[in-house]
C-alpha cells in the first residue's frame, strides 16, 4: 500500500525558490518510482518578501499547515533589506523552530571523496560527524525581547531547561546508536559546553551525564566549546556525534560548513517530537539571487535527510535507501566535478546541476 506524506514547502526568499523547485521536482521523480510512498506538496507563504508585501512574516495559517504536515521543507528566508521595526532581520525559520519545539538541530559534517575542503587530510582520516545544536533555548531564548537600557547596557538571557536538555541528549544518543549500526560512527557522543565558567553549562553537562548513564553502550566525552573549535580544524575525524547549546551550535555549524567546502554543500534538519524542518545551512544569498547560479546541493542533501527521517520513522526501507541514493548521487557529482555550479568550480546553472542529479538517480 502506498503511504502519502504531506510535505509543507516554504520556497523562501532570495535563491530559495531557485533551489527549492528542482528539489521538489527530484522528490516527485523519486516518489513516482516508488510503490510504498508518495508526496502531497503544499507550498506555504512566509518570509521577508511576504512581510514586505503583507506585513506578516509567518501567517498563522502557514504555521498551522506546517504543524499538520508530516515534514517541512524550507529553503532560506530573510533579506538584509527587509527588517522588523527594531532593525532585526525577518527569520520565520527561528519562529517555526520555537513554535513547533524543534529542539534538535542536526548538522552533518561529512567530507565525501573529492569534496573541496580547506583541511589537509591524509588517507584514513574520514570526516563524518554530526553536530546537534539545541535550537529552541540557550542564548537565543531572549531573542526579540530587546533589553537595551538607556543606551548604556544591553542584556540577553541564556536558558537551559532539564526537559529540553533531556530530549536533546536522548536524541543524540539515539543518533549515535543508529550511526553505529549503519557502520558510520564509533558510537560516541561529545557534550560541548563551557561548564568551567558558567553554572548554566555545568547544569547542561550534569543532565548530559545523567542521560549518558542510561546508554552504557555509547562512549561519552566532554569538550569545552573553544577547544572544540580548535579540534574541528586540527582533528575533525575524532568526532562522531557532538551535542551543544544553541549559540555555540550556531557558530560551530558554520565552522563545520567551512570544513565541507562552504555553505553550498551543508544540509540540516531541525527535529522535534512531532515535526521536522529540513533546510540548507546557508541563507537566502541575495548577492546571487536571480542569476540561476545557486548551488542546489545543500537543499537536495536536506531533502535526502528528510527521506532518511521519514523512512526511519515509518519503517519504509525503500524511502531510506532512496535517501542514501540521493546523497550518493550528489557526492558522485562533487567527486567527478561534473555538472556543478560555479561555487564548486563548475559552470552548470542551478537547474542543470539538479537535472544531472536526476539523471544519475533515475
Ligand atoms: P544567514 O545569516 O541568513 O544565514 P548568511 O549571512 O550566512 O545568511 P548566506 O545567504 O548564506 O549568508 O550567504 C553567504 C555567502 O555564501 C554569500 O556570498 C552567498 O552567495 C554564498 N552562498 C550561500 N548559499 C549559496 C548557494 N546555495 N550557492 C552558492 N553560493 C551560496
Amino acid at each position: 500500500m502506498t503511504k502519502t506524506f504531506k510535505i509543507a514547502v516554504f520556497d523562501g526568499d532570495g535563491i530559495g525558490p531557485e533551489i527549492m523547485h528542482p528539489t521538489v521536482a527530484l522528490l516527485k521523480a523519486i516518489s513516482a518510482k516508488s510503490k510504498s510512498f508518495d508526496f502531497a506538496f503544499n507550498t506555504l507563504p512566509a518570509g521577508a518578501a511576504h512581510y514586505a508585501e503583507h506585513g506578516e512574516s509567518l501567517p498563522e495559517t502557514s504555521l498551522e499547515a506546517a504543524r499538520a504536515s508530516d515534514a517541512i521543507l524550507l529553503s532560506a528566508m530573510g533579506l538584509p533589506s527587509v527588517r522588523y521595526p527594531d532593525g532585526t532581520e525577518i527569520s520565520p525559520q527561528i519562529e517555526i523552530r520555537k513554535a513547533l519545539h524543534l529542539y534538535a538541530g542536526v548538522r552533518p559534517v561529512r567530507l565525501a571523496p573529492g569534496q573541496p575542503t580547506p583541511l589537509a587530510l591524509s588517507e584514513g582520516q574520514p570526516v563524518d560527524f554530526v553536530l546537534i545544536r539545541e535550537s529552541t533555548e540557550g542564548l537565543f531564548h531572549s531573542q526579540g525581547t530587546r533589553d537595551v537600557r538607556n543606551d548604556t547596557e544591553a542584556y540577553e538571557t541564556l536558558k537551559i531547561t532539564r526537559d529540553t536538555s533531556e530530549k536533546l541528549f536522548n536524541f543524540a544518543f539515539k543518533l549515535a546508536q543508529s550511526r553505529k549500526r549503519a557502520g558510520r560512527g564509533a558510537g560516541a557522543v561529545t557534550c560541548v559546553d563551557k561548564a568551567n565558567v558558567f553554572a548554566a553549562f555545568a547544569f547542561f553537562r550534569k543532565i548530559f551525564d545523567e542521560v549518558a548513564m542510561k546508554h552504557p553502550e555509547i562512549q561519552t566525552n566532554h569538550a569545552y566549546v573553544d577547544a572544540t573549535a580548535l579540534w574541528m580544524v586540527e582533528k575533525p575525524w575524532v568526532f562522531d556525534v557532538m551535542v551543544t547549546e544553541n549559540m555555540f551550535g550556531d557558530i560551530l555549524s558554520d565552522l563545520g560548513a567551512g570544513l565541507m567546502g562552504g555553505l553550498g554543500l551543508a544540509p540540516s534538519a531541525d527535529i522535534g517530537d512531532e515535526n521536522a524542518v529540513f533546510q540548507p545551512c546557508h541563507g537566502s544569498a541575495p548577492d546571487i539571487a536571480g542569476q540561476g547560479v545557486a548551488n542546489p546541493f545543500a537543499m537536495i542533501l536536506s531533502a535526502a535527510m528528510m527521506l532518511d527521517w521519514l523512512g526511519e520513522a515509518f519503517g519504509l526501507d525503500e524511502m531510506m535507501s532512496d535517501g542514501i541514493r540521493l546523497r550518493e548521487a550528489v557526492e558522485a557529482a562533487i567527486d567527478e566535478r561534473q555538472d556543478v555550479t560555479p561555487d564548486l568550480g563548475g559552470t552548470a546553472s542551478t537547474s542543470e546541476a539538479a537535472a544531472a542529479i536526476a539523471r544519475r538517480l533515475l
